[in-house]
């Protein structure tokens, strides 16, 4: 099973991305957390990420699509894959097909897209900022630039899902567990 998890910054991704793969046993591989790691050991890749990632921009498609399949390909044999984070365009979309289909003979099978509103999301960053370190959640100004980058560049990601009936809407609104059970009963 590969299943994209979905959603603006803020979204829950990331919480939900991690109990999700433990209890179905997938591999959970997010491009933000590689950026990060990537960021803290100061490698070549993460001193470009963090070019773009501390100004709320989107690391450019051929950087992170060769990322992101360099990780899958550590992981031939995952039982499924949750992508959170990945694909954030429309070109990432089609090189995870591309890359699914010749190299293992697989697809998408889901999309699962987290629903939350705005208010809601530039809260819950600004909380997470307090604590995370994380320079791009730490000023309000990066966050609504990084909402506008997603309504723009990645929101068009769910018309392209919904067109092949993958496309499923979650409230991500409400307690984490509620929130979760709602996940993992599209995936039993
Ligand atoms: P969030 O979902 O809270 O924005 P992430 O941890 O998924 O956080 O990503 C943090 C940042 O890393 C993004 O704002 C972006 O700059 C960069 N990034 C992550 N995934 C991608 C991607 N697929 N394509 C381009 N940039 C990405």
């Amino acid at each position: 099973m590969n299943i994209v998890l979905f959603g603006p910054p803020g979204a829950g991704k990331g919480t939900q991305a991690v109990k999700l793969a433990e209890k179905f046993n997938y591999i959970h591989l997010s491009t933000g957390d590689i950026f990060r790691k990537n960021i803290k050991e100061n490698t070549e890749l993460g001193q470009l990420a963090s070019s773009y990632i501390s100004k709320g921009d989107l690391v450019p498609d051929e950087v992170t699509i060769k990322m992101l399949e360099d990780a899958a390909n550590e992981n031939p044999n995952a039982n499924g894959i949750i992508f959170d984070g990945f694909p954030r365009t429309i070109a990432q979309a089609k090189a995870l097909d591309s890359f699914l289909q010749t190299k293992r003979n697989q697809k998408v099978d889901k999309m699962l897209s987290l629903e939350v509103d705005d208010n809601e999301l530039i809260k819950r960053l600004l909380e997470r900022g307090i604590t995370s370190g994380r320079p791009d959640d730490a000023d309000e100004g990066i966050i609504r630039g990084r909402i506008e980058v997603y309504n723009k560049n990645t929101a068009p990601l769910k018309n392209f899902y919904m067109q092949q009936g993958k496309c499923v809407e979650i409230m991500g609104v409400g307690g984490i567990d509620s929130i979760f059970k709602r996940l993992a009963s599209e995936l039993a």
